[in-house]
């Protein structure tokens, strides 16, 4: 019980990769809150553990919003020790058909959150003398992929970020790290429609599985593992790092 009594925040915990990440922190004994756009009531009674879990609605592009999240969390446990910041849209996009709106709402989800809850939580966790920041990246960002023009910057910016944050939380018992999967078929990736070649979100994972050194596709679990490592003490020396989580997709070398 590797996380029994923190108290974790994770964003777009409603499905998927977050979903994965819920389950096992509450598994490890942590208190969870599921932060989600839509309503996460299904999603939390389907975890299990001896901590206290929580749902709350929100939109974390909206700093209104996560106020409220911050404030919930206070109320209800104290504070927050560990922040998964998780939620993520990757809509196929490239110059010819992104609007400056679709840019800006992929930039604001998958980055700005990050920079509104670190706002709302890393103060607390600083005080605490322990924290652990894990974001969400993605391996995208090593790879040759197309027509993710927006996605592909926000993911390079959540790696940068990860580092700035670890930088000027050194010392503190703050860690900041990220965790870049490989492609796994969730359900935003069934709907990622066709891409400008035609390409389902399907038929990606098939192809990005055969080019991992590991050639089985990831699961969630893939990754939830590694996040359990992460937040756990076992981890406290490991700052500022971009873990690929990849069967080896962004290896190097021969
Ligand atoms: P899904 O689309 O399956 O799930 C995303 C979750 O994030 C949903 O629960 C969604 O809520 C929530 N969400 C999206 N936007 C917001 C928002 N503005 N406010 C609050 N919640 C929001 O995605 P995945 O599980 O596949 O991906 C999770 C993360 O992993 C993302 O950051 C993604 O970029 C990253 N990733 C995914 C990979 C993959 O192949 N699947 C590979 C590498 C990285 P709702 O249900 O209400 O829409």
């Amino acid at each position: 019980m590797a996380s029994k009594g923190k108290t974790a925040v994770v964003t777009g915990g409603g499905r998927g990769i977050g979903l994965a990440y819920c389950r096992r922190l509450a598994a490890d004994g942590a208190n969870v809150v599921v932060v989600n756009r839509s309503d996460p009531a299904e999603s939390l009674a389907e975890l299990s553990g001896p901590g206290e879990n929580m749902g709350l609605i929100c939109d974390v592009t909206q700093p209104d919003q996560v106020e409220a999240v911050r404030r919930e969390v206070v109320e209800r446990f104290g504070r927050c020790d560990i922040l998964v910041n998780n939620a993520g849209i990757f809509p196929y996009t490239n110059l010819d058909n992104t609007t400056i709106e679709v840019w800006r709402n992929v930039q604001a989800t998958n980055v700005e959150s990050i920079v509104l809850f670190a706002m709302a939580f890393v103060p607390a966790m600083k005080e605490a003398g322990w924290g652990r920041i894990v974001n969400t990246g993605s391996s995208i960002v090593l790879t040759q992929a197309r027509d993710f023009l927006a996605y592909l910057t926000s993911k390079g910016a959540v790696h940068a970020l990860t580092r700035a944050l670890a930088n000027e939380l050194g010392g503190t018992g703050v860690t900041v790290n990220a965790l870049a999967p490989s492609m796994i078929a969730t359900e935003g990736v069934s709907a990622l429609g066709a891409s400008s070649a035609g390409i389902s979100g399907e038929q990606l994972v098939t192809f990005v599985t055969s080019l991992q050194t590991i050639q089985r596709p990831s699961v969630p679990e893939d990754v939830s593992n590694a996040l359990a490592f992460l937040v756990s003490d076992d981890a406290d020396f490991i700052t500022g790092q971009v873990l690929h989580v990849d069967g080896g997709l962004t290896r190097t070398g021969a």
